[in-house]
């Protein structure tokens, strides 16, 4: 009598771990969006623990499963400018939520040439909104674009001429310092005076540097390339309409085998051509699509007032009618994933990989990126209908952080 209540008691506390554990694995079913096939993704401890293959649906969910999409520049969302005067931890959770509703589960907020002074606070602020630990892990570092590019219309883009600088490794310590070492992209215009020790500096400090909003010679873009420097910034924008057709900035970027582009496919940055050009000759491997979307995006048509300068908001894109140039785009990145698969009947996958598993290895966040067993549960879930993405739910860290229902 005694044995029986002994194992009844024992298996009793078995089925309660198992039950215990069994409620600490969540798990999400739909198709794999590298063969459409079904599969169960368990996670554990935030992680992807188990990858489940299945001949049939389960619970009859037909939603891709993908990698969450990974924004490595990106100016603010719905009203929220990171390189606004008016920044607060506040308002960048509400992005970073807004964020999540299109499917964006990591995002390098971006601050553009400003006041030098406006530049060094919102990077404090930054920091500080990095270290909420509601939206933490979808900031993995900022984006620093400017103030060390051309002052030259056309290559300056809508960046204001009279705050941009030339290079100083002073100055950019006083930044990095104010962003607690979170700095981890600039994009420098390697023409500039003593731009290629600059850019050495800041490679050999860890940071990814980026060439950008610049109209640098085919040997000062291989002397930065030497320098350290990895990547393009938005290739074939932040560039004069009027070009010599043999010697341009552009040429020397694509050619370049060490430089991985950012393209702004937002359907309206670049022409259908253009980037089935550099999707061509850099290849789904080497090309990462990026939003560039000012905080305009998400809000409605109209004229606004951002700092000193007076933007035109159309549904598409956002134009800087002072100086003729657009100014960012009105997008978020998911839109690329449509674009870039309209443009280039490139497949799912290759879209995916140009928007979370390609900045994912280029800035070592070896965390996320794939859906691979111990990766982090960043996955977005969405149906796909016409090169349309309709986006129904979005997991950080193995937790649902937002659901269409
Ligand atoms: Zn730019």
């Amino acid at each position: 009598m005694k044995i029986a209540l002994i194992s009844t008691f024992l298996i009793t506390i078995l089925i309660q771990t198992t039950t215990n554990q069994m409620n600490s694995i969540d798990s999400i079913s739909g198709v794999h969006y590298l063969d459409g096939k079904p599969v169960t993704l368990e996670f554990d401890d935030g992680n992807i623990s188990e990858i489940i293959r299945t001949k049939e649906l389960v619970k009859n969910s037909s939603w891709f499963l993908a990698p969450g999409l990974i924004d490595i520049q990106i100016n603010g969302y719905m009203g929220v400018d990171f390189s606004g005067p008016n920044l607060t931890v506040e308002a960048v959770k509400k992005a970073t939520k807004a964020l999540w509703r299109v499917g964006v589960t990591s995002y390098f907020p971006t601050i553009i040439t400003s006041d030098f002074s406006l530049i060094k606070k919102n990077f404090a602020i930054l920091a500080k909104a990095m270290e909420v630990k509601e939206i933490g892990n979808s900031i993995p570092g900022f984006h620093l674009e400017g103030p060390y590019i051309s002052p030259i219309d056309g290559y300056r883009g809508a960046h204001l001429k009279k705050y941009t600088r030339k290079p100083s490794w002073e100055e950019f310590l006083e930044l990095q310092n104010a962003a607690k070492n979170n700095i981890i992209l600039i994009t420098v215009a390697p023409e500039l005076d003593g731009a290629i020790p600059f850019i050495k500096k800041i490679v050999d400090s860890g940071v990814m540097v980026s060439l950008g909003h610049h109209n640098g010679s085919a040997s000062q873009i291989k002397d930065a390339v030497n320098a350290g420097a990895r990547m393009a910034t938005h290739l074939g924008n932040g560039c004069a309409n009027m070009i010599n057709r043999h010697n341009n900035p552009i040429w020397p970027q694509l050619s370049e085998d060490l430089i991985t582009p950012s393209l702004i496919a937002d359907g309206f940055h670049l022409n259908r051509e253009e980037i089935r050009t550099f999707y061509k000759t850099k290849g789904a491997d080497n090309t990462i699509l990026v939003s560039d979307a000012l905080d305009l995006a998400g809000l409605p048509p109209g004229e606004y007032i951002r700092g000193e300068r007076k933007l035109l908001l159309t549904p598409n894109v956002v134009k800087f009618p002072g100086i003729n140039a657009l100014a960012g785009a009105a997008s978020p990145i998911s839109k690329c994933v449509e674009v870039v698969m309209d443009f280039t009947n490139c497949s799912l996958e290759d879209a995916i990989k140009m928007t979370s598993s390609n900045p994912a290895k280029m800035f070592s966040l070896n965390d996320r990126g794939l859906i691979k067993k111990g990766r982090r549960g960043d996955i977005v879930m969405f149906t796909m209908s016409d090169n349309k993405i309709d986006i129904k739910k979005t997991f950080v860290a193995g937790k649902e952080v937002y659901s269409l229902d």
